[in-house]
Protein backbone atom coordinates (compact mmCIF):
# COMPACT_ATOMS: atom_id res chain seq x y z
CA UNK A 1 0.00 0.00 0.00
CA UNK A 2 1.77 3.01 -1.22
CA UNK A 3 0.84 5.89 0.66
CA UNK A 4 3.74 8.32 -0.19
CA UNK A 5 1.99 10.18 -3.19
CA UNK A 6 0.35 12.01 -0.33
CA UNK A 7 3.81 13.86 0.67
CA UNK A 8 5.90 15.69 -1.11
CA UNK A 9 9.55 15.33 -2.11
CA UNK A 10 12.34 16.67 0.18
CA UNK A 11 15.96 16.86 0.54
CA UNK A 12 16.13 13.49 2.85
CA UNK A 13 13.87 10.37 1.53
CA UNK A 14 13.53 9.19 5.25
CA UNK A 15 11.68 12.76 6.16
CA UNK A 16 9.10 13.35 3.67
CA UNK A 17 7.31 16.56 4.23
CA UNK A 18 3.64 17.01 4.67
CA UNK A 19 2.00 18.93 1.78
CA UNK A 20 -1.11 20.71 3.29
CA UNK A 21 -4.37 20.03 2.15
CA UNK A 22 -4.61 24.57 0.81
CA UNK A 23 -1.42 25.71 0.48
CA UNK A 24 -1.51 29.55 1.56
CA UNK A 25 -2.71 28.02 4.77
CA UNK A 26 -1.46 25.13 6.98
CA UNK A 27 -3.55 22.18 8.07
CA UNK A 28 -3.77 22.87 11.50
CA UNK A 29 -4.57 26.65 10.77
CA UNK A 30 -7.09 25.16 8.69
CA UNK A 31 -9.02 22.97 10.98
CA UNK A 32 -8.90 25.96 13.16
CA UNK A 33 -10.77 27.97 10.76
CA UNK A 34 -12.95 24.73 8.66
CA UNK A 35 -15.54 24.68 11.98
CA UNK A 36 -16.47 28.25 12.11
CA UNK A 37 -17.19 27.91 8.16
CA UNK A 38 -19.00 24.78 8.30
CA UNK A 39 -20.81 26.46 11.46
CA UNK A 40 -22.74 28.97 9.30
CA UNK A 41 -22.95 27.74 6.04
CA UNK A 42 -25.03 24.88 7.44
CA UNK A 43 -26.72 26.36 10.09
CA UNK A 44 -27.58 29.41 7.37
CA UNK A 45 -29.05 26.52 5.19
CA UNK A 46 -31.34 25.94 8.42
CA UNK A 47 -32.26 29.43 8.55
CA UNK A 48 -33.15 29.82 5.09
CA UNK A 49 -35.32 26.62 5.00
CA UNK A 50 -36.82 27.79 8.16
CA UNK A 51 -37.80 31.53 7.48
CA UNK A 52 -38.83 31.02 3.99
CA UNK A 53 -41.04 27.92 5.44
CA UNK A 54 -39.87 25.29 2.42
CA UNK A 55 -43.15 22.98 1.74
CA UNK A 56 -40.79 19.89 1.83
CA UNK A 57 -39.18 20.28 5.05
CA UNK A 58 -42.18 21.46 6.76
CA UNK A 59 -43.52 18.50 8.01
CA UNK A 60 -40.11 17.85 9.51
CA UNK A 61 -40.22 20.77 11.83
CA UNK A 62 -39.94 20.69 15.35
CA UNK A 63 -40.63 23.86 16.60
CA UNK A 64 -42.98 26.35 14.74
CA UNK A 65 -41.12 30.31 13.21
CA UNK A 66 -43.50 31.89 15.88
CA UNK A 67 -42.43 29.34 18.73
CA UNK A 68 -38.74 30.67 18.15
CA UNK A 69 -40.03 34.37 18.44
CA UNK A 70 -42.23 33.44 21.14
CA UNK A 71 -40.56 30.35 23.69
CA UNK A 72 -37.33 32.27 23.13
CA UNK A 73 -35.41 34.13 26.13
CA UNK A 74 -32.78 35.53 23.98
CA UNK A 75 -33.29 38.15 20.52
CA UNK A 76 -31.38 35.79 17.28
CA UNK A 77 -29.51 38.91 17.57
CA UNK A 78 -27.91 38.59 20.77
CA UNK A 79 -26.86 34.99 20.07
CA UNK A 80 -25.22 35.64 16.99
CA UNK A 81 -23.40 38.14 18.78
CA UNK A 82 -22.96 35.50 21.86
CA UNK A 83 -21.91 33.06 19.19
CA UNK A 84 -19.43 35.29 17.45
CA UNK A 85 -17.53 36.16 20.68
CA UNK A 86 -17.29 32.42 21.73
CA UNK A 87 -16.06 31.40 18.63
CA UNK A 88 -13.38 34.58 18.22
CA UNK A 89 -12.23 33.37 22.01
CA UNK A 90 -12.20 29.75 20.98
CA UNK A 91 -10.46 30.37 17.84
CA UNK A 92 -8.10 32.70 19.49
CA UNK A 93 -7.30 29.60 21.58
CA UNK A 94 -6.56 27.43 19.24
CA UNK A 95 -4.00 29.75 17.46
CA UNK A 96 -2.21 29.90 21.13
CA UNK A 97 -2.12 26.00 20.92
CA UNK A 98 -1.05 25.56 17.79
CA UNK A 99 2.16 28.45 18.17
CA UNK A 100 3.15 26.37 20.91
CA UNK A 101 2.87 22.83 19.62
CA UNK A 102 6.32 21.27 18.56
CA UNK A 103 6.24 20.01 15.00
CA UNK A 104 5.19 16.46 14.72
CA UNK A 105 6.89 13.72 13.71
CA UNK A 106 5.43 11.95 10.92
CA UNK A 107 5.29 8.05 12.08
CA UNK A 108 6.92 5.64 9.81
CA UNK A 109 4.01 3.56 8.83
CA UNK A 110 6.20 0.68 7.09
CA UNK A 111 8.11 0.65 10.10
CA UNK A 112 4.68 0.39 12.30
CA UNK A 113 2.97 -2.38 10.44
CA UNK A 114 6.23 -4.80 10.68
CA UNK A 115 6.34 -4.14 14.37
CA UNK A 116 2.43 -4.98 13.94
CA UNK A 117 2.73 -8.31 12.18
CA UNK A 118 5.63 -9.23 14.44
CA UNK A 119 3.50 -8.74 17.46
CA UNK A 120 0.42 -10.42 15.57
CA UNK A 121 3.02 -13.43 14.98
CA UNK A 122 4.25 -13.11 18.50
CA UNK A 123 0.63 -13.57 20.22
CA UNK A 124 -0.63 -16.04 17.30
CA UNK A 125 2.19 -18.15 18.45
CA UNK A 126 1.44 -18.29 21.82
CA UNK A 127 -1.79 -19.05 21.88
CA UNK A 128 -1.57 -22.23 19.05
CA UNK A 129 -2.55 -20.81 16.06
CA UNK A 130 0.45 -19.33 15.04
CA UNK A 131 1.05 -21.75 11.60
CA UNK A 132 -3.17 -20.24 10.62
CA UNK A 133 -1.42 -16.78 10.87
CA UNK A 134 2.25 -16.29 10.03
CA UNK A 135 1.09 -16.49 6.20
CA UNK A 136 -0.93 -13.82 6.42
CA UNK A 137 0.07 -11.68 9.07
CA UNK A 138 1.15 -8.93 6.43
CA UNK A 139 -1.53 -8.65 5.05
CA UNK A 140 -3.39 -8.75 8.03
CA UNK A 141 -1.00 -5.89 9.58
CA UNK A 142 -1.62 -3.67 7.23
CA UNK A 143 -5.56 -4.20 6.96
CA UNK A 144 -5.07 -3.53 11.17
CA UNK A 145 -2.85 -0.59 10.39
CA UNK A 146 -5.06 1.36 8.21
CA UNK A 147 -8.71 0.42 8.79
CA UNK A 148 -8.88 -1.61 11.99
CA UNK A 149 -7.03 -0.36 14.93
CA UNK A 150 -8.67 3.84 13.38
CA UNK A 151 -11.89 2.34 13.51
CA UNK A 152 -11.33 1.26 17.15
CA UNK A 153 -9.86 4.18 17.98
CA UNK A 154 -12.96 6.28 16.25
CA UNK A 155 -15.69 4.39 18.50
CA UNK A 156 -13.52 4.43 21.84
CA UNK A 157 -12.77 8.53 20.68
CA UNK A 158 -16.86 8.95 20.41
CA UNK A 159 -17.47 7.17 23.98
CA UNK A 160 -15.16 8.84 25.54
CA UNK A 161 -16.43 12.38 24.37
CA UNK A 162 -19.61 11.34 25.37
CA UNK A 163 -18.97 9.82 28.74
CA UNK A 164 -16.82 13.23 29.20
CA UNK A 165 -20.36 15.55 28.09
CA UNK A 166 -23.09 14.05 29.99
CA UNK A 167 -21.20 14.18 33.45
CA UNK A 168 -20.71 17.47 32.83
CA UNK A 169 -23.88 18.57 31.73
CA UNK A 170 -25.69 16.31 34.40
CA UNK A 171 -22.90 18.63 36.66
CA UNK A 172 -23.70 21.93 35.14
CA UNK A 173 -27.41 21.09 35.69
CA UNK A 174 -27.22 19.53 39.21
CA UNK A 175 -25.61 22.26 40.79
CA UNK A 176 -27.29 25.44 40.95
CA UNK A 177 -24.19 27.67 41.20
CA UNK A 178 -22.66 26.05 37.61
CA UNK A 179 -26.62 26.19 36.70
CA UNK A 180 -27.55 29.78 37.29
CA UNK A 181 -24.09 31.10 35.90
CA UNK A 182 -23.29 29.16 32.99
CA UNK A 183 -25.12 26.54 31.34
CA UNK A 184 -28.55 28.62 31.77
CA UNK A 185 -27.20 30.82 28.58
CA UNK A 186 -27.79 28.11 26.50
CA UNK A 187 -30.89 27.08 27.78
CA UNK A 188 -32.55 31.03 27.24
CA UNK A 189 -32.90 28.75 23.88
CA UNK A 190 -36.59 26.85 24.46
CA UNK A 191 -37.42 26.68 20.71
CA UNK A 192 -33.56 26.12 19.47
CA UNK A 193 -32.81 26.73 15.81
CA UNK A 194 -29.38 25.80 14.24
CA UNK A 195 -26.96 28.87 14.79
CA UNK A 196 -28.16 28.95 18.76
CA UNK A 197 -25.85 25.38 19.01
CA UNK A 198 -23.12 27.42 20.19
CA UNK A 199 -25.05 30.22 21.68
CA UNK A 200 -23.20 29.60 25.40
CA UNK A 201 -21.05 30.55 28.68
CA UNK A 202 -17.44 30.65 26.94
CA UNK A 203 -16.68 28.72 29.81
CA UNK A 204 -19.07 25.71 28.68
CA UNK A 205 -17.49 25.93 25.21
CA UNK A 206 -14.03 25.69 26.71
CA UNK A 207 -14.96 22.56 28.93
CA UNK A 208 -17.59 20.81 27.43
CA UNK A 209 -16.44 21.25 23.53
CA UNK A 210 -12.82 22.03 23.54
CA UNK A 211 -11.58 20.08 26.78
CA UNK A 212 -13.55 17.30 26.06
CA UNK A 213 -12.48 16.25 22.33
CA UNK A 214 -9.07 16.97 22.72
CA UNK A 215 -9.55 14.43 26.11
CA UNK A 216 -11.26 12.01 23.79
CA UNK A 217 -8.89 12.28 20.49
CA UNK A 218 -5.85 12.50 22.75
CA UNK A 219 -6.74 9.25 24.47
CA UNK A 220 -8.27 7.87 22.12
CA UNK A 221 -4.82 8.27 19.80
CA UNK A 222 -6.96 9.85 17.04
CA UNK A 223 -5.14 13.39 18.05
CA UNK A 224 -1.74 12.08 15.70
CA UNK A 225 -2.90 14.13 12.65
CA UNK A 226 -0.76 14.17 9.21
CA UNK A 227 0.40 10.48 9.21
CA UNK A 228 -1.29 9.97 5.85
CA UNK A 229 -4.10 10.62 3.78
CA UNK A 230 -6.31 7.99 5.44
CA UNK A 231 -5.20 9.25 9.23
CA UNK A 232 -6.51 12.58 7.69
CA UNK A 233 -9.91 11.39 6.29
CA UNK A 234 -10.62 9.85 9.29
CA UNK A 235 -9.51 12.64 11.57
CA UNK A 236 -11.51 15.29 9.37
CA UNK A 237 -14.59 13.01 9.56
CA UNK A 238 -14.73 13.24 13.36
CA UNK A 239 -13.06 16.42 14.31
CA UNK A 240 -14.52 19.44 15.17
CA UNK A 241 -15.94 19.87 11.39
CA UNK A 242 -18.38 16.74 12.09
CA UNK A 243 -18.64 17.89 15.45
CA UNK A 244 -20.03 20.86 14.64
CA UNK A 245 -22.24 19.87 11.91
CA UNK A 246 -23.40 17.31 14.94
CA UNK A 247 -24.11 19.89 17.20
CA UNK A 248 -25.61 22.54 14.77
CA UNK A 249 -28.43 19.01 13.69
CA UNK A 250 -29.18 18.82 16.92
CA UNK A 251 -30.67 22.39 17.52
CA UNK A 252 -31.79 22.79 13.70
CA UNK A 253 -35.26 22.62 14.68
CA UNK A 254 -35.99 19.60 12.20
CA UNK A 255 -36.08 16.11 12.49
CA UNK A 256 -35.14 14.67 9.31
CA UNK A 257 -35.74 10.91 8.88
CA UNK A 258 -33.01 10.96 5.40
CA UNK A 259 -30.68 13.32 7.43
CA UNK A 260 -27.30 10.66 7.53
CA UNK A 261 -26.21 12.84 10.46
CA UNK A 262 -29.26 12.95 12.63
CA UNK A 263 -30.12 9.21 11.97
CA UNK A 264 -26.62 7.33 12.78
CA UNK A 265 -26.73 7.94 16.30
CA UNK A 266 -29.92 8.08 19.01
CA UNK A 267 -29.08 11.44 19.67
CA UNK A 268 -30.04 13.60 17.42
CA UNK A 269 -32.63 17.07 17.32
CA UNK A 270 -35.74 15.97 18.86
CA UNK A 271 -33.64 14.19 21.48
CA UNK A 272 -32.05 17.40 22.68
CA UNK A 273 -35.34 19.29 21.97
CA UNK A 274 -36.85 17.47 25.06
CA UNK A 275 -33.76 18.58 26.98
CA UNK A 276 -34.73 22.14 26.07
CA UNK A 277 -38.14 21.78 27.27
CA UNK A 278 -38.88 22.86 30.98
CA UNK A 279 -39.84 19.32 31.45
CA UNK A 280 -36.88 17.75 30.10
CA UNK A 281 -34.21 20.26 32.09
CA UNK A 282 -33.13 17.41 34.03
CA UNK A 283 -33.29 14.71 31.00
CA UNK A 284 -31.39 13.97 28.19
CA UNK A 285 -27.91 15.11 29.50
CA UNK A 286 -26.09 12.80 26.46
CA UNK A 287 -24.66 14.55 23.66
CA UNK A 288 -23.23 14.17 20.97
CA UNK A 289 -23.40 10.50 19.90
CA UNK A 290 -25.23 8.18 22.06
CA UNK A 291 -27.88 8.00 24.27
CA UNK A 292 -26.97 4.92 26.77
CA UNK A 293 -25.37 7.46 29.64
CA UNK A 294 -28.97 8.80 29.88
CA UNK A 295 -30.95 4.84 30.03
CA UNK A 296 -28.07 3.84 32.35
CA UNK A 297 -28.73 6.26 35.09
CA UNK A 298 -32.61 7.02 34.40
CA UNK A 299 -32.20 10.52 32.47
CA UNK A 300 -33.80 9.52 29.12
CA UNK A 301 -36.81 11.00 28.03
CA UNK A 302 -37.70 9.77 24.37
CA UNK A 303 -40.25 12.27 22.62
CA UNK A 304 -42.92 9.09 22.61
CA UNK A 305 -43.05 9.15 26.33
CA UNK A 306 -42.96 13.58 26.82
CA UNK A 307 -47.01 13.56 26.68
CA UNK A 308 -47.09 11.14 29.48
CA UNK A 309 -44.42 13.15 31.66
CA UNK A 310 -46.37 15.56 31.15
CA UNK A 311 -49.37 14.41 32.38
CA UNK A 312 -47.97 13.14 34.99
CA UNK A 313 -45.90 15.15 36.37
CA UNK A 314 -48.08 18.24 35.62
CA UNK A 315 -47.45 20.07 38.73
CA UNK A 316 -43.70 19.29 39.25
CA UNK A 317 -41.59 22.33 40.99
CA UNK A 318 -38.89 23.93 38.21
CA UNK A 319 -38.65 27.17 40.13
CA UNK A 320 -34.92 25.98 40.59
CA UNK A 321 -33.89 24.91 37.22
CA UNK A 322 -33.66 28.33 35.66
CA UNK A 323 -32.65 32.09 36.23
CA UNK A 324 -36.67 33.35 35.27
CA UNK A 325 -38.58 31.20 37.44
CA UNK A 326 -41.74 33.14 36.25
CA UNK A 327 -41.06 32.70 32.69
CA UNK A 328 -40.43 29.37 33.07
CA UNK A 329 -43.93 28.30 35.02
CA UNK A 330 -45.92 30.45 32.28
CA UNK A 331 -43.50 28.51 29.46
CA UNK A 332 -44.08 25.42 30.61
CA UNK A 333 -48.12 26.00 30.73
CA UNK A 334 -48.04 26.75 26.99
CA UNK A 335 -45.65 23.83 26.68
CA UNK A 336 -48.07 21.72 28.19
CA UNK A 337 -50.93 22.25 26.16
CA UNK A 338 -48.73 21.99 22.94
CA UNK A 339 -46.44 19.08 23.17
CA UNK A 340 -48.80 16.63 24.15
CA UNK A 341 -50.34 17.43 20.22
CA UNK A 342 -47.19 17.97 18.82
CA UNK A 343 -45.75 14.77 20.18
CA UNK A 344 -49.22 12.40 19.50
CA UNK A 345 -48.78 13.45 16.21
CA UNK A 346 -45.61 11.84 15.08
CA UNK A 347 -45.51 8.74 13.31
CA UNK A 348 -41.94 7.87 13.23
CA UNK A 349 -41.06 5.52 16.20
CA UNK A 350 -38.15 4.80 17.73
CA UNK A 351 -36.08 7.86 17.04
CA UNK A 352 -34.39 8.38 19.83
ZN1 LIG B 1 -28.47 21.45 29.47
ZN1 LIG C 1 -28.63 22.56 23.38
Amino acid sequence: MDKNSYFGTSSSLTTPQHVPLVPIISDKHLSLLLPIIIYWVYSGMYHLISIYRIPFFEKYRIRSLEETKTKNKISSSEVIKGVIVQQFLQTVLGFIVVAAEEEQVLPDDNAEILGLSQTLETYSTSFGIGHHIRPHKQILAEYSYWYLIPVVKFFFAMFLLDTWQYFMHRLFHQNAFLYRHIHSRHHRLYAPYAFGALYNHPIEGFLFDSLGATIAFTLSGLSVKGASIDHVCLQVSFDDNYLMCRTVDDHSGYDIPFNPIQRIFGNNAIYHDIHHQTYGLKKNFSQPFFTFWDRIFGTYLPYHEVPKVLEEDSSRDIADDDDDPQALKKSKTMESRTSSKRYNLRSRKNIS
